[in-house]
């Protein structure tokens, strides 16, 4: 498995517009699109900083992972993205070294992603997600 990098950093928000304030207003960061993930009830922003986005998620429907998140632990920090060269090959390796995946399978991911996320219980804690895209 070859890692390129940290793609982006996920943030659970309760409202994609007010958090935009702070980050797109005060920070100066700018948008680079808006996406609705209907599968996954989320609707998305990502922000670059340098090599690495910022991606604001804000649930779309009660039983969103944003929502049931917010609602146990609040905004805030919810996952780090890798970037990985080639999920498929990932996500074969992980799971012959036994490592616990939520999704054993890529999925899409916003901004044209495959994507994929590891269980936090194996990394430590952290929601980690694998992403391969072309940038
Ligand atoms: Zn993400």
């Amino acid at each position: 498995m070859k890692l390129t990098g940290i793609d982006h950093i996920g943030i659970a928000v309760s409202n994609l517009e007010e958090s935009l304030v702070f980050w797109q207003e005060s920070l100066g960061i700018e948008v680079l699109g808006i996406e609705e993930v209907k599968e996954q009830n989320v609707r998305t922003a990502f922000l670059p900083v340098g090599a690495v986005e910022i991606e604001l998620l804000e649930a779309t429907a009660p039983e969103s992972p944003i929502a049931r998140f917010i609602e146990k632990k609040g905004e805030g920090l919810h996952h780090i993205a890798l970037r990985v060269d080639d999920i498929d090959g990932a996500i074969d390796e992980l799971k012959a070294k036994g490592v616990q995946l939520i999704d054993e399978k890529a999925r899409y991911g916003a901004g044209h992603a495959r994507i994929a996320f590891v269980h936090p219980k194996a990394a430590h804690g952290v929601l980690l997600e694998l992403c391969e895209r072309k940038k």
